[in-house]
Order: structure tokens, then C-alpha cells, then sequence
């Protein structure tokens, strides 16, 4: 079985050249060639000696996520629906989703297929967890977007692992990825430009502390007690706020890094002008901004907040001292909801697209 190239840091491939009996120094050169040249066929890396890339071509892959359905949206952004698996792991579909903006473009990546976490506004969550995704999986979805796109990208790139899955529940196989998308000798992102999103595992956010280099981090919040937080999070009963917030407290931001907390506003649900004050006391000792997103009436009973009740729950936090953005997903047109896109195609493949 050839061996997998895509997802391999520098020191594995030089280790991989090495034990193919090539100079050492081939490795970082396939590694500068993937990521950051964006060469993935053999052919094409051209630095290399034709002998050796003949024999790359037998003995090794580089198996990039293939482009099920690219769903355009009016706003700009493009959804791809991405298939990931094939010859010897049973194929499956993840998604992944390219925004441009003036001067940058984000790109939001999974980083399971499917999800066990169980959030209750979240599509993912009905397909329970499907598997995790290798390092090469989810880097490979930076370069899909980036190569589908390579004739009209800005000069700034911003990663959100915020698709589909629980990154710290994928700890390994994430951090492998984060750390070829930060490296300098990689694709070279700035690690402000990176986010993960967490749903608040506290020993996933304890190891993410430690590491040397580190994406932000964002805790996906939602609501402003625990009796709230419960019923939308099931997660939070075993890891409740005050345990959370005492993980996030211990955290060792770096000077100018905030934590972002999400917030999605649930018309009914979790938008009260006490919720927001709940909010304020429950983040007044942190250096955080939180990002207010409105809940899309969607497939799930949950209604959308009404623009009064966004803009008094912003006002509550911005008078106390609390960054506070009212984010709106993008792609609302094109299934915008994490997991939307991948229900429809495994669970109800009869659902017309509009
Ligand atoms: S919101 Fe994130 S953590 Fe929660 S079920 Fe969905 S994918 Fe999993």
C-alpha cells in the first residue's frame, strides 16, 4: 500500500526519505512543495530528480479530499461538500466552507466526520460521530479551498475549525494539521489568523495551554447558567461553567490574545436582557469578546432572536464592558448550519435544494 504523503510534518517525511535510502533533505523539499507551493502531483515538483519522483509515484500517495458539490452562495462564500476516505477507508463526507471579504479570505474546515458531542441547535450532532479525520484530512481542506480558489485569493488567509466535529476531541490529528497550517516553512498562516472552536472540553483546553504554538481559541458559550447550558449542551454536564471558566482562567493567554466566546442567540431560548447580564458576570474577570450569532430558523425548534432582542443583548455587554459582534452566518442561502450539507446527503438525500 503506498504510503500517505499529505498530512506528514517535516521531520516525518525526512524520516520517510531516510528510510527509503534518499538524502534527508528531500523531505522538508516535498513538505515545502505540498504546502506551500501547492504541488500535489509528482510530476509537477519539479525540484526534485526525476528518479525520485518516479519512485514517489509508486511507493507514495498524496490523497487530497475530493469536491463532492460546491454549493455557491449569493453573499460570495462557496460550501463544498468533500469526500474523504476511498481505496482502503470507507469514504465519507465532510464539508468545509471558502468565505472571501475584503483583504482576506476565511476558511471554515472540519475536523471529524460527524460529531458525538450532541449539541441540540447543531445538524452535525444528528449524525452522531462518524469518524475522526488524519492530519492530512483536515489540511487538505486548507488546500482544496486555497487551489479552488488560487486565481482570485486575497493576501490574508484566516482558518476557523469550526465545521463539522469537536477539534479537541480529535486532539492529535488537529494539532499535527494546526501546526503545518502555522508553521513558516508551511502554508504559513499567522497563529491569530487560526481559530479552533471548542464546545468546552476542559482537558482538551488544559493540553492546548501547553503547547508551544497554538491556534486561538473560541468556546462555543451559548448560554448564561447552567440549567440553560445543559439543555442545549448536554457536554455541560460533565464539564459545567464554573469548571469551564476555571479552565479558561488558568489559560495562558499571550499578550493582545482574548478568548472569542460564541454565542448563538436562540429567539426565546437563551436572548433575555438577564441573560446578557448573567453573561457580563459570568466573563467580567476575562479578556474575551463575544461573538453574537443569530440563531437561522433552519430544520431545528429553535426560533430566530428578533433584532430588538440582538441589539439590547449587545448593548447590555458593550455597557459593561464586554466586547460584543453580532456575527451572521454566511452561505444562509446555500445550507449555512455546520452539518447541514452532510444531513442532506446522508440522512435525506430527497431534501430540494433552494
Ligand atoms: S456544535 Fe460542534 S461540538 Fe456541538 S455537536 Fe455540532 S459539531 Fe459537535
Amino acid at each position: 500500500m503506498p504510503v500517505e504523503l499529505l498530512g506528514k510534518s517535516a521531520e516525518e517525511l525526512r524520516a520517510l526519505l531516510v528510510s527509503l535510502g534518499e538524502p534527508a533533505y528531500r523531505g522538508p523539499q516535498i513538505y515545502r512543495a505540498l504546502y506551500t507551493e501547492r504541488r500535489f502531483d509528482f510530476d509537477a515538483m519539479t525540484n526534485l530528480p526525476a528518479a525520485l519522483r518516479s519512485r514517489l509515484a509508486e511507493e507514495t500517495r498524496v490523497t487530497l479530499p475530493r469536491i463532492v458539490r460546491q454549493f455557491p452562495s449569493v453573499d460570495g462564500s462557496i460550501r463544498y461538500l468533500l469526500s474523504i476516505g476511498g481505496e482502503d477507508v470507507k469514504p465519507t463526507q465532510i464539508e468545509a466552507v471558502f468565505m472571501p471579504k475584503e483583504g482576506r479570505q476565511t476558511i471554515c474546515i472540519s475536523t471529524q466526520a460527524g460529531c458525538a458531542v450532541d449539541c441540540h441547535f447543531c445538524l452535525t450532532a444528528q449524525l452522531g460521530l462518524i469518524r475522526n479525520l488524519t492530519a492530512g484530512e483536515i489540511v487538505g481542506q486548507v488546500l482544496v479551498a486555497l487551489e479552488e480558489n488560487r486565481d482570485h485569493l486575497a493576501p490574508q488567509t484566516n482558518v476557523v475549525l469550526m465545521g463539522q466535529g469537536e477539534p479537541l476531541l480529535n486532539y492529535d490529528a488537529t494539532m499535527a494539521a494546526v501546526r503545518i497550517l502555522l508553521d513558516p516553512r508551511g502554508v504559513a498562516l499567522a497563529p491569530r489568523h487560526v481559530t479552533l472552536s471548542t464546545s468546552g472540553i476542559v482537558p482538551g483546553i488544559e493540553r492546548l495551554g501547553q503547547e508551544k504554538i497554538r491556534p486561538g481559541l473560541a468556546i462555543s458559550l451559548n448560554a448564561s447558567n447552567d440549567e440553560q447550558r445543559n439543555a442545549l449542551m448536554p457536554i455541560n454536564r460533565k464539564y459545567p461553567l464554573a469548571v469551564l471558566l476555571d479552565a479558561c482562567r488558568r489559560y495562558p493567554l499571550r499578550p493582545r490574545e482574548y478568548f472569542t466566546m460564541e454565542y448563538v442567540l436562540l429567539g426565546g431560548v437563551n436572548d433575555s436582557p438577564e441573560d446578557a447580564r448573567r453573561v457580563v458576570r459570568l466573563l467580567s474577570h476575562f479578556r474575551a469578546k463575544v461573538n453574537l450569532i443569530p440563531w437561522n430558523p433552519g430544520n431545528l425548534p429553535y426560533r430566530a432572536p428578533t433584532p430588538e432582542s440582538i441589539e439590547a443583548f449587545k448593548s447590555i455587554l458593550l455597557e459593561k464592558g464586554v466586547p460584543a459582534f453580532v456575527r451572521y452566518s454566511r452561505g444562509q442561502d446555500v445550507f449555512a448550519a455546520c452539518g447541514q450539507l452532510a444531513l442532506i446527503e446522508t440522512v435525506s438525500p430527497f431534501v430540494a435544494l433552494q
